[in-house]
């Protein structure tokens, strides 16, 4: 039984006291909920705010994005290493706004999944359709083809230690969530094509929904049989909506 996983992407938003207060809630929150995981992807600079706030809480906490480079004349990038300096559990990859607003392709978001696995963190490799690949048919060719650039970059055995969402790029941010059969269907494919390579991995991997998830929507997309809890963005700014998604995902 793959254990619920539900993890804010908090995007670029906060600032120091409006992260304080929610972090104290949601800490205060999740002790009261129980057979979950429980995560935070904040903005790099409040890294160290997550990490002194949440140690020794049930809420793990990790970055939005990674370099794919160890070191180097990198000029504004974050190395996965200096991500294990402040405690980063999971880290973001492939995000549909990193792909589109910032280009970011197939090998890229492959490098950067090997840069956090190599740091030990684990990365949470996002693939999704835009709604014209949707209506286009092709929503399966292209969410293989996202997890394959990973799979043959950093095989099978990587995603034993990985986490894949599946975010609809018009599900994001649109309040126009995936239905749950809808979702059950990619995330069936997905743990499908792992199978093929795998079987046991494919077992094993989380595979979370993202996509204007909510308090109201997301008992029943964790109801199906390969959600593996959510990858929440708006949601995520406030601390009871998080909290209401969180128990949700309770086993
Ligand atoms: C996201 O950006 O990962 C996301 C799922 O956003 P939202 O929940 O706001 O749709």
């Amino acid at each position: 039984m793959r254990r619920k996983l539900v993890a804010g992407n908090w995007k670029m938003h906060g600032n120091l006291a409006s992260n304080q207060a929610l972090l104290d809630t949601i800490a205060a929150g999740m002790k009261r909920i129980q057979g979950m995981d429980c995560a935070v992807c904040v903005p790099f600079p409040y890294l160290p705010q997550a990490q002194s706030r949440l140690q020794r809480t049930e809420v793990a906490w990790g970055a939005q994005n990674v370099s794919p480079h160890a070191q180097g004349a990198f000029t504004g990038e974050v190395s996965a290493s200096m991500l294990v300096d402040f405690g980063c559990r999971f880290v973001i990859v492939g995000h549909s706004e990193r792909r589109t607003l910032f280009g970011e392709d197939d090998s890229t978001v492959a490098a950067k999944f090997m840069a956090a696995q190599g740091s030990g963190i684990l990365p949470i490799l996002c693939v999704g359709e835009t709604l014209q690949e949707r209506e286009s048919g092709i929503t399966a060719q292209v969410v293989n083809r996202q997890l394959d650039a990973v799979l043959d970059a950093a095989g099978v055995a990587a995603m034993a230690k990985a986490v894949i969402a599946y975010e609809p790029v018009w599900a994001i941010g649109t309040g126009r969530t995936a239905t749950p059969e809808q979702a059950q269907e990619v995330h069936a494919l997905l743990r499908a094509r792992v199978s093929d390579r795998d079987p046991g991995v494919a077992r094993g991997v989380r595979i979370l929904y993202g996509g204007s998830v909510k308090a109201g929507n997301a008992a029943e997309l964790f109801a199906k049989a390969d959600i593996d809890g959510g990858l929440i963005g708006g949601a995520s700014l406030v601390a009871d909506d998080f909290l209401a998604i969180c128990r949700a995902a309770q086993g």
